[in-house]
């Protein structure tokens, strides 16, 4: 029987996190992935590969839709659909063989297939029987589990994804054609990242929101700036209304909405239509039960420190409750096993950055207006747009804004939120800022580098205090 420290189930972002952490710390550690490469859905069919779109596709409608030419540089592009999603692929493998280069050297064995948690031995070691692809089991016994599985897309009752002209995410990263007509169900991350992709390569995109505004949770400014912008694009919105049916032929798609507050349905005819109404943390068949863990709407709950309440048994990722973001993963796995070698593992889950990939980029931490409003705290706000930024201005980049929120009373700074010009980078900085619970005085007297776009995150600290220079 192998026998480890430490077993990790599911080799995404909060897996193969814990696992080189683990051999970094001398651990004996396997992690049991069933897909053909590592990497989990972030590298494989999530934050990469969209980003991968995402990059070519921004550059293509910059040479296409004149940004090019308002430079001086005169170019005719041609679309090679084929070849774009050929460098995507060549970049994801890249990836996914890093991550098999990492786990060589720091030691960490692959169990190659789909693992299941089999109860405990006699001595108390935690049993995991392994699945391999010609059906041979392998079981495996460690003194700690990690159960890192990750999340899958949350169906939607009357669409039924068919993988040609009803996609999920993983779909929409590989259509073969440019859609005429992409209809997406779901004004969030997803939606709105794919969909931009899509819309400069020339498809006209409708999304369709239950909701009467997009991103739910996004600071309310924030996400009015950014639907404005979007629409602006070519974007349509069709906001509280709901998806009741769909019906998919050989050529297209009809969908059928009702507005959610009740009137009339209507029709919308699509090419595609992309669900993507959010995840679902993935527990199937990984034998919860034998160790007595009966997981909830938000997964496999931890409410001490990764610990799911089961001797042996932790919890990281998407699987669990909080936002469903690769470096949120990352940290917890991390935390996770620095906690398991005994040492002191932590996130700081007040101060998770959120990114939106889009043009211009959406990016937040901290708290929002609206948060701040509800639990009665009284803030300050300095704010600075990226049109008086002079390196965004000559860049022809100046759309959108930067907007810090400070205590009334202490100045430390409780929540950052920005959309424009490279702001997902950006934001780091506040982050380094507020885990050091930085002042908005702090931030508005440490030297910015000249010309550059993060002067505007050093111009809305010190308009927190009123003497922002250049707007
Ligand atoms: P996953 O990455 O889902 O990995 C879990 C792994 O476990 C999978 O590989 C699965 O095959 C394996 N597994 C499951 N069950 C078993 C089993 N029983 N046995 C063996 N293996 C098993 N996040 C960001 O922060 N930034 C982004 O830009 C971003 N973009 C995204 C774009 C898209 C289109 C999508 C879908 C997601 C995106 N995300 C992004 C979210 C990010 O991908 C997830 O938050 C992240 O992958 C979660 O990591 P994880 O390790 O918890 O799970
Ligand atoms: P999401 O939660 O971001 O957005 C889902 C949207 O669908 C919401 O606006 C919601 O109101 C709407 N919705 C829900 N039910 C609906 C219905 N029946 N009809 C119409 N609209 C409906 O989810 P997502 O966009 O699917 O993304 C899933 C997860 O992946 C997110 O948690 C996100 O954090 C992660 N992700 C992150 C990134 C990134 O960090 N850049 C990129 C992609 C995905």
């Amino acid at each position: 029987m192998a026998q480890y420290d430490v077993v990790i189930i599911g080799g995404g972002p909060g897996g193969y996190n814990a696992a080189i952490r683990a051999g970094q710390l001398g651990l004996k550690v396997a992690v049991v992935e069933g897909r053909e490469t590592l990497g989990g859905v972030c590298l494989n069919v999530g934050c990469m590969p969209s980003k991968a779109l995402l990059h070519a596709s921004e550059l293509y409608e910059a040479a296409a839709g004149g940004e090019f030419a308002k430079l001086g540089i005169e170019v005719k592009p041609k679309l090679n659909l084929a070849q774009m999603m050929d460098q995507k692929t060549e970049s994801v493998t890249a990836l996914t063989k890093g991550i098999e280069f990492l786990f060589k050297k720091n030691k960490v064995e692959w169990v190659k297939g789909w693992g299941r948690i089999d109860g405990h031995t006699p001595e108390g070691l935690g049993k995991v029987v392994v699945k391999a692809a010609d059906g041979v089991e392998t079981t495996l016994e460690a003194k700690d589990i990690i159960v890192a599985t990750g999340s899958e897309p949350t169906p939607l009752p009357g669409v039924a994804v068919d993988g040609k002209r009803i996609v999920d995410s993983t779909g929409a990263l590989s259509l073969s054609e440019v859609p005429g007509h992409l209809v997406i169900i779901g004004a969030g991350v997803i939606g709105l990242e794919l969909g931009s992709v899509w819309r400069r390569l020339g498809a006209e995109v409708t999304v369709v929101e239950f909701l009467d505004r997009i991103c739910p949770g996004m600071d309310e400014e924030t996400a009015k700036t950014f639907q404005r912008s979007l629409t602006k694009q070519g974007f349509k919105f069709q906001l509280g209304q709901k998806v009741t049916a769909a019906k998919a032929s050989a050529s297209g798609v009809e969908i059928t909405m009702e507005p959610v507050k009740g009137g009339e349905a209507q029709t919308l005819a699509a090419n595609y239509v992309l669900v993507a109404i959010g995840r679902r943390p993935f527990t199937q068949g990984l034998g919860l039960e034998t160790v007595g863990i009966v997981p909830d709407k938000r997964g496999v709950i931890s409410n001490d420190h990764f610990k799911t309440g089961v001797g042996g048994v932790w919890v990281v990722g998407d699987v669990t409750s909080g936002p469903m973001l690769a470096h949120k993963a990352e940290d917890e796995g991390v935390a996770c096993i620095e906690l398991i070698a005994g040492k002191a593992g932590h996130v700081n889950y007040d101060l998770i950055p959120a990114v939106i990939y889009t043009a211009p980029e959406v990016a937040t931490v901290g708290q929002t207006e609206e948060e701040l409003k509800a639990a009665g705290v009284a803030y300050k706000v300095g704010k600075f747009p990226f049109t008086a930024n002079s390196r965004a201005k000559i860049n022809h980049e100046g759309e959108g804004f930067v907007k810090v929120l400070a205590d009334a009373k202490t100045d430390r700074i409780l929540g950052v939120h920005m959309i424009g010009p490279n702001v997902g980078d950006m934001i780091a900085e506040y982050c380094v800022a507020m885990e050091f619970s930085a002042s908005s005085e702090d931030v508005a007297r440490t030297c910015h580098p000249h010309p550059t776009r993060s002067e505007a995150l050093r111009q809305a600290a010190m308009g927190v205090e009123g003497w922002t220079m250049q707007a």
